[in-house]
């Protein structure tokens, strides 16, 4: 698929990004921008352009890259720890972090997807009435004694 090119934020764009963030760093810090040096903004994509849909004609980003509404501006020293992760040590938290584990959850999901159907197969419906007495043997993982739901269903489904 036709990659999107990567452009710089056009200054109209800079401009309404500053304006709604009254000239304050995005991250939260409270920090205003322009008083001294190293405190000129930077701007940062959220969500970041590596987690985003692309358009069938290749030709932007959804939502597209200079929509304002997806760019803040953060000081250099705040946009590191976004991009890179609050500690050197481990990238969770960061983009970069993200953006794998992300990969690693699509990746999990399509090779189930393209199992043999058999591990798809429904379980034959259970009476309500025998709900919690049955006969038929179970099996139980230690992990979900009490929860006989399917595991797909469930929040933890990408788990191994
Ligand atoms: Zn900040």
């Amino acid at each position: 698929m036709k990659k999107p090119k990567r452009r710089p934020p056009p200054k109209r764009v800079k401009r309404l990004v500053l304006e709604r963030q009254h000239d304050k760093c995005g991250c939260g810090c409270g920090r205003d921008f322009f008083v001294g040096p190293g405190t000129e903004p930077k701007f940062d994509h959220r969500p970041a352009l590596g987690v985003r849909a692309i358009r069938d004609d290749g030709s932007d980003w959804i939502p597209a890259q200079h929509d304002p509404d997806f760019i803040c501006a953060l000081l250099q020293e705040c946009h590191d720890k976004r991009t890179f992760g609050p500690s050197k040590a481990t990238s969770r938290g960061g983009d970069v972090g993200e953006i794998a584990r992300l990969k690693r959850i699509l990746k999990k999901r399509e090779e189930r997807e393209s199992a043999p159907r058999r591990d798809r197969r429904k379980k034959p419906k259970r009476k309500m009435a025998s709900r919690g007495f049955s006969k038929q043997k179970r099996k139980m993982s230690s992990r979900c004694k009490s929860n006989t739901k399917p595991l797909r269903s469930r929040k933890n489904w990408f788990r191994p």
